[in-house]
């Protein structure tokens, strides 16, 4: 049994706090540790950390501070399968997968290298006789991130790299279901020499969450989770005068044409709703049979799935681990039930997996319901968890409407091998991030990720060149020089 703490100014702290939470081992159903559920006190301590230490930080220049991001880069790939097992451990997702996510988290840090060059600012001379004008980004301070289970390094390392290399500190309140990674993300960040204090990592609740919310100090909320949550901070955080950028939940659409290689169609379809048990925010919910190929499509989802291998993570030859919670497998199950009752077909049931050795583990089998119509309660609310949805549709502008009406816009994608349909699915579809025969459309480091709709509340996607622009504030000069002032005052708007 361990015992997680919190990361400030530099090393592992002993809290005011006496209350902890319970980690459990999600393959088993065993508690494995415990992680502290701070206070009020806990959270002020760090912020005086963090408040000297930005001001510190921020007049490293921008050179100093991508060389230290640098080698942090070269640390966490020397520790990369030591940061995934810690994922696996507590998340259950497979140890390849969890491999997967730090990797994508790491092109990030990769991405905030380059920090001298995305601050370069822009610059105009002669805007008026003899007056020039330029602009520039400066940090916002303390910033803050609150982060989801299905992703406990990945989605941190969206946030912290960029705020870090824009010359902010940062305060990370990660998912206290698996907590355990980031306090090796930031023990890393340390040893690569990032001052004390720049990056702090305080465990906890909804408790915690909301005096972050309302501190005067920090200026910036950076949020991803499920959509109500995500709409009470945007909310809560803008009330107390913060920036914010809230991402939310999603149910994201495949819709497959009938002249789509259907092969390439299932096993993009089969990866994208059961990898890492459907936990993923760009996980394929929803397939939408377009025309005659429907059955078709139906039959060979169900035989492919069928020999999925399920099982715990320590299993090398596992493809999908168990949900996060007991609670979350009931929720799921139920989610199954109501599908049940409001008459989708259900053609395979994951309800009843049984793994020898792990019967207590919260492990469910991939679930595939056939005709399922847009007022279903499976298809409105986001289930995450491996359940698939197949919604038959007459033709693609029916299949459009389906996807535009829902209320999510994180992702979707489109298999066909018609140019002409890609090009009007991609210009008119109401989503933020469209894939054409790539079944996960994450965009890379250098681009941003966000989704429209319900799927993001506030301007900013995360990371590339968004990332920047929500951990800075823009700054715009307008100067000239005593010799070339010609005129006393003028009392007319100047125009050139
Ligand atoms: P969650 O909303 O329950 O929790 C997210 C974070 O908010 C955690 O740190 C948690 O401690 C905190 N929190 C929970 N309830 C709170 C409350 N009432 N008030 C204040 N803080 C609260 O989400 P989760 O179950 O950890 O993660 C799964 C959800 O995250 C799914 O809905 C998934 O779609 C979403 N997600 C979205 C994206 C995206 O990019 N849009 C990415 C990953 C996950």
């Amino acid at each position: 049994m361990y015992h997680v703490k919190n990361y400030i100014n530099g090393r592992l702290t002993e809290t005011s706090s006496k209350s902890n939470i319970d980690i459990f081992n999600p393959s088993t159903g065993e508690i494995i540790g415990k992680v502290v559920n701070s206070n009020h006190n806990d959270l002020l301590e760090m912020i005086e950390f963090a408040k000297k230490a930005q001001v510190t930080w921020s007049n490293f220049t921008p050179l100093k501070r991508s060389r230290i991001i640098s080698k942090y880069k070269n640390l966490i790939e020397e520790n990369i399968e030591d940061l995934a097992k810690l994922v696996s451990i507590e998340h259950g997702k497979t140890l390849d997968d969890a491999i997967g996510s730090v990797t994508r988290g790491l092109e990030v840090v990769e991405f905030a290298c380059g920090i001298p060059h995305l601050l370069k600012g822009e610059f105009s001379l002669n805007v008026g006789t003899n007056i020039d004008s330029y602009s520039f980004r400066q940090p916002l301070g303390i910033t803050a991130g609150i982060t989801p289970f299905n992703f406990p390094a990945m989605v941190p390392m969206w946030m912290y790299p960029i705020s870090i290399a824009c010359g902010n500190s940062f305060i990370l309140k990660p998912s206290e279901k698996d907590p355990s990674c980031s306090i090796k993300l930031a023990e890393l960040f340390s040893k690569a020499g990032l001052p004390d204090g720049v990056f702090n990592v305080i465990h906890g609740n909804k408790n915690i969450v909301d005096l972050i919310l309302e501190n005067k100090d920090i200026s910036s909320v950076s949020f991803v989770g499920s959509t109500p949550v995500a709409k009470y901070i945007y909310e809560k955080s803008s009330k107390y005068g913060k920036k914010v950028q809230s991402l939310g939940g999603a149910k994201n659409h495949l819709l497959v044409m009938p002249d789509a290689n259907l092969d390439q169609a299932v096993d993009g379809i089969i990866g994208a709703a059961f990898g890492s048990a459907g936990e993923r925010c760009m996980a394929v919910s929803v397939a939408v049979a377009i025309g005659d190929i429907a059955d078709n499509l139906v039959d060979k989802i169900n035989t492919k799935s069928q020999n999925l291998k399920v099982a715990p993570w320590t299993d090398s030859e596992s493809q999908m681990g168990p949900v996060i919670s007991k609670e979350h497998k009931e929720k799921i199950i139920s989610y199954i039930d109501s599908g049940i009752n409001e008459g989708a077909k259900l053609v395979l049931d994951g309800r009843k997996i049984n793994i020898q050795g792990y019967e207590n583990g919260y492990f469910l089998g991939p679930t595939i319901f056939d005709s399922v119509k847009t007022n279903m309660k499976i298809y409105k609310e986001e289930i995450f968890g491996p359940v698939l949805s197949i919604v038959r549709a007459k033709n693609y502008e029916e299949a459009i409407n389906i996807v535009n009406n829902h209320e999510f816009g994180n992702g979707t994608s489109i298999y066909t091998s018609d140019g002409e349909i890609a090009r009007h699915f991609t210009t008119n579809i109401t989503i933020g991030m469209v894939g054409v025969n790539v079944p996960i459309p994450v965009p890379m480091a250098f681009h941003s990720f966000g989704g429209w709709k319900n799927s993001l509340f506030g301007s900013n996607a995360m990371h590339g060149i968004e990332g920047v622009n929500f951990f800075t504030k823009l700054k715009t000069i307008t100067s000239r020089w005593p010799k070339s002032i010609k005129s006393g005052p003028e009392f007319k708007m100047p125009t050139n």
